[in-house]
């Protein structure tokens, strides 16, 4: 047997598709608080004609107006986009003292929003039947997605944390669903111990796909753990710093090279 794979076999192909990449003008549908601590915004306008988004984690460039009026981008994942109705939903964690959450708090119906992107899909490619799709809140849109997505016979685990039970949201899905959710105060996002002793309690089957996005220290805390601690081969795991804390526009999009 292959000493780096073991009993776990191959991991699933990971492709990546690469899409036009247009910049779009759109038009604020609406702006919910979908819970206390995430806004959701919907949008159309006819600039959506051939917008594609191949995976559940895929991310496009929102531009909006920075601190000094100049304008910045930021990364935000398309958490549901219908061809048929030409609406995108977006939803944006309502946190203090950035760009992109103030302009989704004072988001009304008529405002515009530039978006860039997807510039391209990781797909993962091939039957799955093990999920465990670990984050925080900025990942909810991208977890919410892959588990509304998933076909009956498959399983999958989330582990998500969020501030508080209000905060959790319910997935329709006619996968094999079982949440567990992590509560801490956003100022504690970049600890990860609420979510590493809920997976210290958790079976993780050989062949499950662990995804992981969250602030980077909690990302990489997790990926060290699944990888050192329970002997998850590397190709079965895909982790992402979602964002930094104290620093603006700041992502770790693979920490594959983080040892
Ligand atoms: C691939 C990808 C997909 C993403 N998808 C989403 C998504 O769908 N929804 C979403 O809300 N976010 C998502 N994010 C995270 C989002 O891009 C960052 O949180 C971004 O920094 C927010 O921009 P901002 O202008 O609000 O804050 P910034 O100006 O970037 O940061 C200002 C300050 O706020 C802090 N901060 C940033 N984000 C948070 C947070 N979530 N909680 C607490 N403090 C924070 C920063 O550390 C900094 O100190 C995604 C990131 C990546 C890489």
């Amino acid at each position: 047997m292959d000493k780096n794979i073991g009993h776990w076999g191959h991991a699933p192909e990971i492709s990546r598709v690469r899409h036009e990449l247009r910049k779009r003008c759109l038009e604020v549908v609406s702006a919910i608080r979908l819970t206390p601590h995430m806004i959701r915004v919907t949008l159309t306008g006819p600039e959506l004609e051939g917008f594609v988004s191949a995976s559940p984690d895929d991310h496009i460039k929102i531009f909006i107006p920075g601190l000094d009026g100049a304008l910045v981008r930021r990364d935000y994942t398309p958490r549901r986009y219908d061809p048929a109705t030409r609406m995108l939903t977006l939803d944006f964690v309502n946190h203090e003292g950035g760009p992109a959450a103030a302009w989704a708090r004072a988001a009304r119906s008529g405002d515009r929003l530039d978006i860039g992107g997807p510039k391209g899909s990781q797909v993962i490619a091939g039957a799955v039947d093990r999920w465990l799709l670990i984050g925080d809140e900025t990942a909810l849109p991208a977890i919410g997605r892959r588990v509304e997505e998933l076909p009956a016979q498959a399983h999958v685990t989330t582990v998500v944390a969020v501030p508080g039970p209000e905060d959790e949201q319910v997935f329709a899905t006619s996968a094999h669903h079982q949440a567990h959710w992590v509560h801490r105060p956003m100022q504690q996002a970049d600890d990860a111990r609420g979510i590493l002793a809920v997976l210290e309690k958790l079976t993780i089957p050989e062949g499950s796909f662990i995804w992981v996005g969250a602030e980077a220290h909690v990302a990489k805390a997790v990926r060290q753990y699944l990888v050192h601690d329970r002997g998850v081969p590397l190709p079965w795991i895909k982790a992402s710093g979602y964002w930094v804390k104290g620093q603006a526009d700041a992502s770790v999009k693979d920490l594959a090279g983080e040892g």
